[in-house]
């Protein structure tokens, strides 16, 4: 059974439309996820995808003039704000993308021993998070406003890292960081799943979440494409079901580098039909007029009238 499930969420904010009018933008719609105990989710999707948004919303932390639906469980049982402040930073904990998530008046050494698990030596575990990440020891008497951007990431992850939490969300924890620096981080993730963590990592870099996670769940335009293996990722994407999937993928250096023209639709300007529609090669009649549901095919799912 998963950890965490997302059924079904939306998200949307209300925006002013001329002089006296406001009107409601979907920034994210019909979307659907899943965690188990002992593995790592990757979301992966380009910018205005709603992936950070994805974190915000499971956090309890949209801002006052989102609506949200649909449904977040966690343990089988629905997350609302009175049980996330009873959960967030025990079992539940965030790696933000945000470094203003940091106090700026405490130590980050500080901050970071308060989120240690209970029970544990909490000065001994932030020494140790912050060798394994590469921060001087010097470093845990510094204020937030004197780390480096890199450092403070580094910071952040830390504290998620020796929480003990039995699910991290990650939204963007390795912007800022060298290729090392950033393989060293997923590396800790993969090894709290190993230790049967649930771990939910939102990153827009593929190959980085290829070489760690279980599956990769794609977002488009504010909702999933796909849901697919690590492991499909493979040859010339031939295993893949979506062809937004495969373009990423085919997108990659070593892949053929092939560009993807176009972009990704405003949440304001969503095509009828299929999202991807004015982009794919194998847009049909029906593509253009209606919106295909996210449905199994071959051990994934994907939201595509011809996915195979
Ligand atoms: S539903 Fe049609 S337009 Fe959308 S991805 Fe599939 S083939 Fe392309």
């Amino acid at each position: 059974m998963a950890l965490l499930e997302v059924k079904g969420l939306s998200v949307s904010f209300l925006r002013q439309a001329g002089l006296f009018k406001q009107r409601r933008m979907d920034v994210i719609h019909d979307l659907d996820v899943a965690v188990e105990a002992g593995q790592v989710v990757a979301v992966i999707g380009s910018s205005g995808s709603g992936k950070s948004l994805l974190a915000h919303a499971i956090m309890g932390l949209l801002p006052g003039n989102a609506r949200m639906g649909g449904t977040i469980i966690f343990d089988g049982a629905p997350l609302n704000a009175a049980k996330l402040d009873k959960l967030r930073g025990k079992d539940i904990a965030i790696v933000p993308q945000s470094v203003t998530y940091l106090d700026p008046l405490m130590r980050v050494g500080k901050q970071v021993q308060l989120a240690a698990a209970a029970g544990t030596d909490a000065k001994m575990r932030q020494r140790e998070s912050f060798a394994r990440n590469r921060l001087a020891e010097s470093t845990e008497r510094l204020y937030p406003h004197e780390l480096s951007g890199g450092m403070a990431r580094r910071v952040l992850a830390s504290t998620a890292l020796i929480s003990g939490a039995r699910l991290i969300v990650a939204d963007e924890p390795t912007p800022g960081l060298n290729e090392e620096a950033a393989r060293e981080t997923a590396r800790q993730f993969r090894e709290l799943a190993d230790g049967g963590c649930a771990v939910l990592f939102i990153t827009h870099d593929i190959r980085l979440a290829l070489s760690f996670a279980d599956r990769i769940v794609v977002l488009y335009g504010g909702t999933v494409m796909e849901n697919a293996a690590a492991a499909d990722f493979t040859g010339g994407g031939e295993r893949l079901r979506h062809p937004y999937t495969k373009a990423l993928w085919r997108a990659l250096p070593g892949n053929g580098f092939e560009p993807l023209a176009g972009s990704q639709p405003h949440p304001d300007e969503l095509p009828p039909g299929c999202l991807f529609a004015p982009r794919c090669g194998y847009a049909s009649e029906k593509c253009q007029s209606e919106r295909p549901e996210l449905t199994a095919v071959n051990a994934g799912t994907a939201r595509c009238f011809h996915a195979s």
